[in-house]
Formats: structure tokens, sequence, C-alpha cells
């Protein structure tokens, strides 16, 4: 074996360049039989590198975002549900609402997909490295709870604040107490016309005086959330329960 040769994998291994090395012996017979010049060359070797690294930054971003499950759009049957409109789910992927520090509120009964697609649009930020996080909405008061007892609230809030997407999941269906309100009420002002939030809900927005057990902090709330957003109110069965539904004749 010629020695430059070793001496090259050797430097590959120690520099940890993986893929370069994996894809070594397919490049230089690429090269030869194309006749690539040796910058041609050293492009097609690093570009395997950093395709690997691209693949690898997304995983982290997808593994920090917390997400409950990997469905993402392609996975949801846009036809159970036609009280969705596809193109704009589609166009909320494409993360233009989050350039314009816009909000999404997904509202309707349990089983519809909120939760789904709630996901698939923060799935799709995290891959384009957009810092994002999913939290059901009763782990969130909880922890900014603690927070405040342990005396570090400020800096809890600071940290949910900084997400550029922030995904809030089930608001309503546990009652939260008018002093828990005000912390939520915090984060949603310190995130208001600078990061977007999703939201989904069960309760139409007129309950959620009971929901946070006090109306005024509900409306202010409401006020900031719903200033820049889309609602998409979706009125359909439960995806759970669709096996159990007899079907209808035409
Ligand atoms: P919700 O949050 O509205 O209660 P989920 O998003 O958790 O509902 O949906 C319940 C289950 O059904 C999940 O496993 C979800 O992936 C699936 N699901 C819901 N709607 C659809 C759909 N239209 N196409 C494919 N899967 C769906
Ligand atoms: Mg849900």
């Amino acid at each position: 074996m010629n020695s430059s040769y070793t001496k090259l994998i050797e430097n590959l291994e120690y520099l940890k360049l993986n893929q370069m090395n994996l894809h070594l012996d397919e490049t230089i017979d690429f090269m030869t039989k194309n006749q690539l010049s040796f910058t041609e060359t050293l492009i097609k070797l690093t570009d395997y590198e950093i395709d690997m690294k691209e693949i690898n930054m997304v995983k982290s971003m997808v593994r920090v975002g917390a997400f409950p499950h990997l469905k993402e759009i392609k996975d949801f049957d846009f036809e159970f549900q036609p009280s969705i409109n596809k193109q704009q789910i589609l166009d909320f992927t494409t993360l233009r609402f989050i350039e314009l520090q816009e909000n999404i509120v997904f509202l309707g009964p349990s089983g519809v997909g909120k939760t789904h697609l709630a996901t698939s649009i923060g799935i799709a930020a995290a891959k384009k490295r957009t810092s994002t996080y999913f939290i059901k909405c009763n782990d969130l008061i909880m922890n900014l709870k603690k927070a405040q007892t342990e005396n570090r609230l400020e800096t809890r809030l600071k940290h949910y604040a900084k997400y550029k997407l922030l995904i809030i999941d089930e608001i309503g269906y546990l009652p939260i107490d008018a002093e828990d309100a005000k912390l939520f009420f915090q984060l949603i002002d310190m995130r208001y016309e600078k990061k977007s939030t999703i939201l989904t809900t069960n309760s139409n927005f007129k309950d959620w005086g009971d929901v946070f057990q006090d109306t005024k902090i509900a409306n202010a709330i409401l006020d900031r959330v719903l200033h820049h957003a889309t609602v998409v109110n979706i009125t359909g069965d439960s995806y759970r329960l669709k096996d159990h539904f007899i079907k209808k004749d035409k």
C-alpha cells in the first residue's frame, strides 16, 4: 500500500474527518475517471463531511425541541380533516410567520390533530435551525412556579422567552389558578411582538376566563396572543376514534 495514502488516512482519522475517510476511495476513483482538479476533488470530499454535519445539526435541533413525537406534515391526512386549509398549514412550514413574529393558535376538540400539526411546524423550524421548544402548558406553569419558589423566576422566564418558536400545548385541559396565570402572562408578554408562539387549546377564547380563573388576566393574555395571530379552528372528528365511526352512506 502506498505510504502517502496511508498517511492521508491517518490524518483524516486524527482530524476525525470520518466521512472524508469513508468516501476517500470512491472520490479518488471518481477524480481519476473524470479528471477532476485538486480543488474540485477537495470540494467533493469535504462536501461529504459537511452533509453529515448538517444532518447531525438538524438531529440535535430536533432533539433540543423536546417534541412529543416526530410526526411531520407528510404524515398528516388532510382529507380526513376537511376543515383544515392545507395550503395555510404548508405556508406555516415555510416559517414566514416566524419572520413576522406572528402566533398560531390551533383550536378544536380532542384528537383532531392540534398537537400533530403544532409539532410538524416545530420540526420544520428546528430543521431550519430555528430555536424551537415544545412544552405542555401544565409543565410550563409548573416549571415557572418552581422557579419562583427558588427565586429564579426571571432567569426561567428569559429562558422560555428566548426561543424563536415556543409551542405551548394543551391550554385549557387543566384549570390554572390566578397566581399561576400571572406567570403565564409574564411569559406571553415577554414574547409579544418579538417571538412566535404556537398554542393549542380545546377551549374557546370566551372560556379562557375560566381556564385562568381570572377574566382580566385571561383577556390580557388573549390580547397579546391574538393581536398578530392566525387561529386555525378545527371542527372535525377525532382521528383517534376514526376507526370506531360507522361509515356513513354517501
Ligand atoms: P389533539 O392534539 O388535537 O388532541 P393529536 O394531534 O394528538 O390531537 O392527534 C391524535 C392522534 O391522531 C395523533 O397520533 C396524531 O398523529 C393522529 N392524527 C390526528 N389527525 C390526523 C390526521 N388528519 N392524519 C394523520 N394522523 C392524525
Ligand atoms: Mg394534543
